[in-house]
């Protein structure tokens, strides 16, 4: 790249006039390191790199890596990061000094720029947008405040039984963590409402009393406030802090602060905290990793999950990813051998967990006329009624508006696409063959397919691909060959009202969408739920019926099968040990199955095995390209797109013309995906192209 080349690079930008070559006026430069390598805070991809500025003599002491600048940039004043300073700058002119320092707090640490970076080249976004999402702004008040002198009696020796000693490798984490290594685990937890965070909150002792620190990620706030009281009681008070979004910019600075200034060494909190400062890192954890709350919804768009897993990699740190379900990306994990399983064993799940009985579609719905008024079946009114004798029972219903899926009329085996992708790149060359000849257009290989999911178009007989766009006429099923689809029946929606005139002089409550209730006493009540807003009831549920079981598994999501066993494991987990559970679902589904058996391990297996047969993340690497039609298809004609890429589609997304393009590629091909999409994203950021295309590696919705 060339000086000239002022379309690409405004080196304009950190340059002096040419004209100024006298250098009166100019601040004599620092004594030593005399430059400052500075994070711009710019959006444009093609800028994503380090710009030099000369430190003045009078910031000497206080430009230190890490703090926040204010820097002239294309004109401008800008906020910035200083990342590092140097004694000579490979750029050969004067360059502009240093506006001021913002602060002398050094907010960014070496650890979480590094991480950023990493996480920007992951996501095919820039250090920019991925620093934004890890340092919070600054709170002037906040930093100027004298810290609490606080000191802390030494930590009390811990004296309950531990929650680990039902796992048999549990013991062993444990102490492997009291010991600083580095061991990386993904638990099954056992179902009790209660007992993953106490189980967390130990993994976090173990750490502390092993020298190190620890970060804990999990999905809402509702589990944020039942993690901070087990932290405080098993770490003692003042040991940790609780970060969420909702805390107002004051109190969250104030806490960060306390992480970054090392008072405090444990840190709990919703996917922000997946970035705190924490010194000395020995344990990164995540809770529910299923859960879609994990996937940050600002560009790069990263998931908790992948952020902690880099943080893991690149410090040496131990990790622990928790849940009642497992998801398809931990499986990942465990077979690649980064991470190992915890698991009970199987008499142990059989005397913590509920008795699960299903209620197929056939099922005989009760006689009582208020409970046939809400379609509850009689099992499902039976369970209810004899749990309603001793506690709470819980209703989980379907939240509203899930996009139904096709699948085969004869077996429910979900419609793909079976046509080849709509282009593909090169093959990677031959290293035996004499010359390796460009190939643009590779023929598919057979059996790989497109496999994207198939919908109907009103008035049209035949289904179209979400994916790729085209019509398949001679669709015809995969496991039993049938012709005939049709959309998945999703159930009727029973509100809290209709389940209440069910059971007369029973107190209603209800969780979800217009307010979300976190714990109900132990008193007998009809607590209706959604999925994710069931509360925790003290003592335990005496019994629950699981109503939206077509809903979940009949949603038009990759991830249906997987999501309907994690919402119904994480609502049966807050059950008493033994109580009755009815889930409406045919037993013969694997999802079922799994709930039935309480084995997530299977089903994710299998799942995983799925999803590398057909070509889906996590198995693969695959990315979307969003925007107005004609951007898109120039992006994807400009892209130069690692070997053996497939390319799905473009196909209209909404009314307004946008359009969405999928590229797959092998796992390993990942990196060189992400380089291609920021490549192309820089290209068309420096010619000042007006439509901007969203790239998003991994998306969770690939519907
Ligand atoms: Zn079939
Ligand atoms: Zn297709």
């Amino acid at each position: 790249m060339t000086d000239s080349d002022d379309a690409l690079l405004p080196l304009d930008a950190v340059r002096p006039p040419a004209s100024s070559k006298d250098t009166k006026g100019a601040p004599a430069p620092a004594p030593e390191r005399p430059v400052a390598r500075v994070a711009v805070d710019s959006p444009l991809p093609h800028l994503d790199r380090l710009f030099d500025y000369l430190v003045p003599d009078s910031m000497h002491e206080t430009a230190e890596p890490g703090v926040r600048v204010r820097v002239r940039f294309a004109g401008k004043l800008v906020d910035g990061f200083l990342l590092e300073r140097a004694d000579e700058s490979d750029h050969d002119g004067r360059l502009m000094p240093l506006e001021r320092v913002v602060s002398p707090e050094r907010v960014l640490t070496p650890e979480i720029a590094g991480l950023a970076r990493a996480v920007a080249d992951r996501y095919a976004g820039t250090l920019t947008d991925v620093l934004r999402l890890a340092v919070p702004p600054r709170h002037a008040k906040a930093e100027s405040e004298e810290p609490a002198k606080q000191d802390l009696p030494p930590a009390e020796p811990s004296q309950t039984e531990s929650a680990w000693n039902a796992y048999p490798t549990g013991p062993s984490f444990l102490g492997a963590l009291r010991d600083g290594r580095a061991p990386r685990a993904v638990w099954s937890a056992l179902p009790g409402a209660r007992g993953w965070a106490g189980a967390t909150a130990e993994a976090v002792r173990a750490t502390l009393d092993g020298g190190r620190g620890a970060v804990v990620v999990v999905p809402d706030g509702k589990d944020v406030a039942l993690a901070d009281g087990e932290f405080a009681r098993v770490l003692g008070p003042g040991r940790h802090v609780a970060l969420t979004a909702d805390l107002g910019p004051a109190e969250r600075y104030r806490r960060w602060l306390k992480v970054l200034r090392g008072q405090v060494r444990a840190v709990v909190g919703t996917r922000a905290a997946m970035f705190a400062p924490v010194a000395d890192l020995g344990l990164v954890a995540i809770w529910d990793d299923g859960d879609d709350l994990h996937a940050e919804r600002l560009a790069p768009y990263p998931h908790a999950r992948e952020v902690l897993g880099l943080r893991a990699h690149r410090t040496g740190a131990a990790m622990l990813i928790g849940g009642y379900a497992r998801t398809a990306e931990a499986t990942q994990l465990i077979a690649s051998g980064w991470a190992r399983p915890i698991v009970a064993a199987r008499t142990t799940i059989r005397g913590l967990g509920p008795r699960v009985r299903p209620a197929g579609e056939d099922a005989e719905l009760a006689k009582d006329q208020a409970a046939r008024q809400a379609r509850l079946p009689s099992l499902a009114w039976r369970a209810l009624r004899h749990g309603l004798e001793s506690g709470p029972v819980l209703v989980q219903v379907p939240r509203r508006g899930y996009l139904p899926a096709l699948a085969c009329r004869h077996c429910r085996t979900p419609a793909r696409c079976a046509l080849p992708p709509t282009r593909r790149t090169a093959l990677p060359p031959d290293p035996h063959a004499g010359t390796a000849l460009p190939m643009p257009e590779a023929p598919a290989e057979a059996g790989h397919l497109c496999h994207g999911p198939l919908a109907l178009r009103g008035g049209h007989a035949a289904p179209y691909c979400r994916w790729c766009g085209r019509v398949d006429a001679d669709w015809r099923c995969s496991s039993c060959g049938s012709p005939r689809l049709r959309a998945v029946v999703t159930g009727a929606r029973r509100t809290a009202e209709e389940l209440g005139r069910a059971f007369p002089s029973v107190q209603v409550r209800t969780s979800g969408r217009d307010g979300v209730l976190a714990t109900v006493p132990a008193t007998r009540a009809l607590v209706v739920a959604t999925p994710g807003a069931e509360p925790v009831a003290e003592g335990g549920y005496a019994a629950a019926v699981l109503l939206d079981g077509w809903a979940l598994l009949g949603r038009a999501d990759l991830r249906a099968g997987e999501e309907a066993v994690r919402r119904w494991m994480n609502a049966a987990a807050l059950l008493r040990p033994s109580a009755e559970l009815v889930v409406l679902g045919d037993a013969a589904l694997p999802a079922v199955q799994a709930l039935l058996r309480w084995d997530p391990v299977t089903h994710a297996e299998r799942e995983l095995g799925d999803r590398a047969e057909l070509g889906f993340p996590p198995a693969v690497r695959m990315a979307t390209l969003t925007g107005v039609a004609s951007a898109v298809r120039q992006m994807l004609d400009e892209v130069r797109l690692p070997p053996d890429a497939e390319v799905l589609g473009p196909v209209p997304v909404d009314e307004a013309g946008q359009e969405r393009a999928m590229i797959r590629v092998r796992r390993s091909g990942g990196a060189a995906l992400s380089a291609a999409l920021k490549g192309a994203s820089g290209v068309r950021a420096a010619r000042k192209t007006p439509d901007v295309v969203k790239v998003s590696v991994d998306p969770l919705d690939l519907i």
